[in-house]
């Protein structure tokens, strides 16, 4: 996981040679609960009834099912459902001497919710900051140890809450729950841009309650309009992760509080969730071999080059000057165009690196001691814009 191995260490605050200010590699900020788990998805819709949290259930189970260690986090602390659907009964989270919630298990899949901290069912009425502290110790005071995957399930839209999580819980990438029926792309690129925001992929779109699947004969009728999701993820362009019929079976088993999967093996719900597990583990692999791979270890040299290790031992090599030139964001590139529009002739050519914060699990935010700090530099774009092959400072570097 990016930084990870030096996560410990922190770049000296010393000065180097010259006197000035030695600028830091700030790590992403995992906290450090989350720190063991490799894919954090969160699962969100435009709004609600569309079965987010339906689908982040037995899509948690589908992948324990393809044999990844799962975990889910029930963030709609508004209107939690997950104790519901998972059968958590009268059960709830445990405190551990040193404060920490340990999640319920059922169907193999560890879970929190503020449904396993309240002692009855009554609506929850949060008034934003207390909502707020309550998703941070989600995101901080769970105990999720060593997993392939933690699923969250984002409340609806894409208000404070959402936008938190999505930035402080390292989201490796997000799911969109949408209805054949619901063709308000509006909120769905409202969902889209708030990832965007705060760089986290979306992984692919989910059709819910995509046709009737008879019980008797299992012949799929379309109730609502067909390919509302897929449409929807053509004209957005992300990936289709598939659909999920509507089935009295998968809301019986909301009810029940038994997993799809743990009740109707081999029916086309199941294999429905299923499908979504491999496609959604697919985007994940897709991601990684496109060149998602975290750096390894990031350093500045004396000389304020940024030097880059990645995974496999290839290493690039960075100056200040040609970072700057190389910025992609919307005040040096054109956003209609991909023309420049920055004034290459006014980048100082002893311009240096001042601050670099790790943004998400795909890139970088660089500050220029010029001022400009709007820079997300991906690492794939970082990767392209390689200089090792050029004469470079051999200084001594450090590690972040
Ligand atoms: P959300 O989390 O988006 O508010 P829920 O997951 O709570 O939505 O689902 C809303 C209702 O729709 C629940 O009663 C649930 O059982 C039902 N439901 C969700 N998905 C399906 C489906 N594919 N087939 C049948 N009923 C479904």
């Amino acid at each position: 996981m990016f930084f990870k191995k030096n996560r410990k260490q922190s770049a000296p605050a010393d000065a180097p040679a010259g006197g000035q200010a030695r600028p830091q590699v700030t790590a992403r900020a995992v906290p450090p609960a989350l720190a063991g788990v490799k894919h954090i998805i969160a699962v969100a819709s435009g709004k609600g009834g569309v079965g987010k949290s339906t689908v982040s259930a037995n899509l948690a189970v589908a992948l324990r099912e393809r044999g990844f260690s799962v975990g889910l986090m029930d963030a709609d602390i508004y209107g939690p459902s997950q104790p519901g659907m998972l059968g958590a009964g009268t059960d709830k989270a445990g405190i551990t001497e040193e404060q920490k919630l340990t999640p319920v298990n059922r169907h193999g899949i560890d879970f929190i919710s503020i449904g396993l901290l309240m002692e009855d069912d009554s609506p929850v009425i949060w008034r934003a900051p207390i909502a707020m502290k309550m998703i941070m110790q989600f995101i901080g005071a769970v105990e999720w140890g060593e997993r392939d995957f933690l699923l969250i399930d984002l409340p609806p839209g894409t208000g404070d809450v959402q936008l938190t999580l999505a930035q402080q819980a390292s989201l490796s990438g997000a799911v969109i729950v949408t209805t054949p029926q619901d063709v308000a792309l509006g909120v769905a690129r409202k969902g889209l841009r708030m990832f965007e925001q705060v760089n986290v992929p979306v992984l692919g779109i989910i059709e819910n309650m995509s046709g009737f699947t008879c019980k008797h004969c299992g012949k799929e009728t379309a109730i609502f309009k067909e390919g509302g999701g897929r449409a929807m993820a053509e004209q957005l362009g992300v990936p289709y992760l598939s659909s999920i019929p509507l089935d009295p079976v998968i809301m019986m088993s909301g009810e029940e509080g038994v997993p799809v999967l743990h009740q109707d093996k081999g029916s086309a719900a199941s294999e429905a969730f299923l499908t979504v597990a491999d496609n959604l583990s697919a985007q994940l692999d897709k991601h990684a071999s496109a060149g998602g791979k975290e750096p390894e270890q990031m350093s500045m040299t004396d000389k304020g080059e940024l030097v880059i290790d990645w995974p496999g031992g290839e290493q690039t090599r960075h100056t200040p000057y040609n970072l700057r030139l190389k910025c992609t964001c919307a005040n040096c590139i054109d956003e209609d165009t991909g023309k420049q529009i920055l004034d290459t002739g006014r980048v100082p050519l002893d311009i240096s690196i001042t601050d670099i914060k790790a943004v998400g699990r795909y890139g970088v935010s660089i500050s220029f001691s010029d001022g400009h700090s709007t820079g997300i530099y991906t690492f794939d774009h970082l990767r392209s814009i390689d200089e090792s092959g050029q004469q470079g400072d051999k200084g001594q570097s450090f590690s972040v």
